[in-house]
């Protein structure tokens, strides 16, 4: 089937047809292989929001949508597994929907470009015996590609229709959405050449046969294939990766933050002055005025001003997400982490974490092995999370102000630290054991749509405006007020003297080795499991100044607390992920130790040698 052909005219009374179907209701489970464009999909048929990115690993939870146009049809898009074995969380909740929801229809997405890997699940699901459609997705590439499949050869095999789709491209959607109007009345029951419990072998000589017989590949050398032979190169690889993560680092953080962050902070001072102003004029007591303007605009509106550059990198890292040079980095990431005895599937979920810690970690569960999958969840909050972004960045700005490698060097530190951090934990023998074989296979690069690229940056941006407005916005107004008063609850001369600067002055000495043994840091990286944000508001709010902070920090001592604000025990909400990861509260906590011990080392080793050299 051409795919032109099935954009043939005619669409609106097949489109018709699905909306006639009222008399019952229906389920369709949609299933596929990770990154075969079954959120892309699943978007089409129900205009739902869902954030589409370019990992195995994103689609962790079940999503249940109306189909547009058709209240009676309910669509559930499942995890992207490649089989039906339940060995991983994500197999186990696809194969028990299947097995024990019984849904009217699967709908089977498959990549065209990876028919052979793709066939093995659609075996898997045939040989359940449901009712199946098969999406024959990314048709556009594989027809550039060369590759023409024969849709009736499928067919007969199967017995279940095959449709040629580009989900990204939108086109061939109305004969699928016909097809499976078609499905859901006949109910044709699919069956598959082996039983369901044939020996892996012989599934996949079966498969391959299969997958030989229906496609014919013209091989020709394409542009993706030249393009990897560069970006995966031995030796090119990591230049060629750090080159580009310190470009968007210096475009988002430096340029934007540059243009951006006066502005911005000019506007929040101008408000602090309308607001103070107003205040007066309407005889607005003295310390609400400091609870409005200091405590929460002071906190909070010192974490907001960072939402352009954040915004710009969420952006670009979408791009590199949604093209699929992500990919490559994980497949590079592999070699390197393979010769530490890790896994380069772990890869995948630290990426994720550099937008949070929190989907970070829910990404492990597509990691089969349970060892290499406990220590990701335990190495992911290494990774500087957008959280902790706007620390760096004051850092960076006002302490390092010309030199652009700080910012991403704190990457480098993350990704060196689940390096370390994993040789730690191997050795300690609570991992022992080899990485699971990587699975991961690479798709062909596409072009970016926009859509994808501002739905991810701007869900991602949403969760950090949300974050700022609510959990900041309290502890700002905590802060506020253990700074504002003393422990006999006293108008405090100064903060020093408030509750804040009591609990601060108890544990500071803790961190003297690290070089900021000052009540302030102190505070601040108490306020910051709360949320990480919370520790440049606090750092802004308890000095006050600028200048107060460059008195209070050398170059070395403040990357010291910047690195171990990196590495020490993530917010409230990574922390209740892991747990639910690893599965009960003493190991969390054991995780939480070795994360901050972890960080306490680095940091001191950082700041002791640093002031050696420097
Ligand atoms: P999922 O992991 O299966 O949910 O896959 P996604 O829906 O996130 O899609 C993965 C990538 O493939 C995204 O960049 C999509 O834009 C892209 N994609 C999906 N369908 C097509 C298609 O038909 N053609 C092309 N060229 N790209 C597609």
């Amino acid at each position: 089937m051409n795919v032109e052909a099935v954009t043939a005219p005619g669409e609106e009374i097949q489109r018709a047809r699905i909306k006639n179907i009222k008399d019952k209701k229906f389920t369709i489970a949609l299933v596929g292989n990770p990154n075969c464009g079954k959120t892309t999909l699943f978007n089409l048929m129900t205009k739902s929001r869902e954030y589409v990115g370019n990992w195995p690993g994103v689609t962790v939870e079940k999503k249940v949508a109306k189909l547009v146009g058709n209240d009676n049809v309910a669509v559930v898009d499942l995890p992207g597994v490649y089989s039906l074995s339940p060995f991983t969380p994500d197999e186990r909740v696809t194969h028990d929907y299947i097995e024990n929801e019984n849904p009217d229809l699967v709908l089977n997405i498959i990549d065209t470009s990876l028919l052979e890997r793709s066939l093995v699940l659609t075996h898997a699901i045939a040989s359940h015996g449901v009712p199946m459609v098969c999406a024959l997705n990314m048709a556009d590439i594989a027809r550039r590609n060369g590759i023409e499949v024969d849709t009736r050869y499928l067919e007969s095999v199967f017995n279940c229709p095959f449709v040629q789709i580009s989900a990204a491209k939108e086109v061939g959607i109305d004969v699928l959405l016909d097809t499976i109007a078609h499905q859901l009345v006949e109910r044709r029951p699919a069956r598959s050449v082996l039983p369901e419990d044939a020996p892996m072998d012989d599934v996949r000589k079966a498969v391959a046969e299969i997958a030989g017989k229906s496609a014919v590949i013209d091989d020709v050398d394409n542009f993706s294939d030249r393009l990897d032979r560069i970006v995966t190169d031995k030796w090119l690889a990591i230049p060629i990766f750090f080159l580009v993560s310190w470009r968007i680092y210096f475009l988002s953080i430096q340029v934007v933050g540059e243009i951006t962050g006066g502005w911005a902070e000019s506007a929040v001072e101008a408000l602090g002055t309308l607001i103070t102003n107003g205040f007066a004029a309407m005889g607005v007591s003295e310390m609400l005025t400091s609870l409005v303007v200091d405590g929460i605009l002071g906190g909070a509106g010192s974490v907001i001003i960072f939402v352009p550059q954040l915004f710009v990198l969420f952006v670009l890292l979408s791009v590199l997400e949604d093209c699929g040079y992500m990919s490559r980095v994980a497949f590079v990431m592999d070699r390197i982490f393979r010769v530490f005895g890790l896994s380069g599937k772990s890869f995948i979920p630290m990426v994720v974490g550099t937008g949070c810690s929190v989907p970070g970690i829910m990404a492990s569960r597509t990691i089969e092995n349970k060892k290499d999958r406990l220590m990701t969840v335990v190495l992911v909050p290494f990774m500087p999370c957008s959280a902790k972004l706007p620390v760096i960045a004051l850092f960076a700005g006002l302490m390092f102000s010309g030199h652009s490698w700080v910012a991403p060097s704190f990457y480098i530190m993350g990704v060196a630290s689940v390096i370390l951090g994993g040789v730690i934990l191997k050795h300690t023998g609570f991992f022992k054991q080899e990485p699971a074989p990587f699975v991961l296979e690479l798709s062909q690069y596409h072009l970016p749509t926009v859509k994808n690229v501002w739905e991810s940056a701007r869900q991602r941006t949403k969760e950090f405006i949300k974050k700022v407005t609510t959990i900041i916005l309290a502890a700002s107004a905590v802060i506020w007020f253990l700074q504002y008063f003393t422990p006999s609850l006293q108008v405090a001369d100064s903060a020093e003297y408030s509750m804040l600067g009591y609990i601060g002055k108890f544990i500071a000495p803790v961190f003297a080795p690290l070089g900021f043994g000052n009540w302030q840091s102190a505070v601040s990286i108490l306020t910051g499991f709360a949320a990480r944000e919370n520790v440049a508001a606090s750092i802004n709010i308890l000095f006050g100044s600028e200048s107060a902070i460059k008195a209070a920090f050398t170059q070395v001592s403040a990357y010291a607390f910047c690195a171990f604000v990196l590495l020490s025990s993530p917010c409230m909400g990574a922390v209740a992920a892991m747990k639910k990861e690893i599965g009960n509260m003493k190991d969390t906590l054991l995780a939480m130790c070795f994360q901050t011990g972890f960080a306490y080392v680095i940091a001191l080793v950082i700041y002791q040698a640093g002031r050696l050299i420097f």
